[in-house]
């Protein structure tokens, strides 16, 4: 193998722009995102995306630190907010 594979696993947060929508019930990618770690602000589309970890995880482009992370799971959808200015999803009804 000579090509690095965890390259080819990421994608940019529009990959979760049709998760976002279902959890938020609204369009996420074009809302900004600050890091919690290093202050760095990028809107959520612009995000490190990371589709094959169990669920989807959002990192921060300046120091990777995990900014959104969303699972699936057969109760419903999980969301762990812990970037800034990230709007908390809103309660299922
Ligand atoms: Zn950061």
């Amino acid at each position: 193998m000579s090509e690095p594979l965890d390259d080819e696993l990421v994608l940019d947060g529009n990959a979760a722009a049709g998760a976002l929508s279902e959890i938020y019930g609204d369009e996420m990618t074009t809302v900004l995102a600050e890091c919690a770690s290093c202050g760095q602000v990028d809107p959520i589309g612009g995000l490190l995306a990371y589709v094959h970890a169990p669920g989807i995880v959002l990192r921060c482009t300046a120091c990777a630190t995990v900014m959104i992370r969303i699972v699936h799971t057969p109760r419903g959808t999980l969301v762990d907010v812990k970037g800034k200015r990230i709007p908390p999803p809103p309660p299922r009804t």
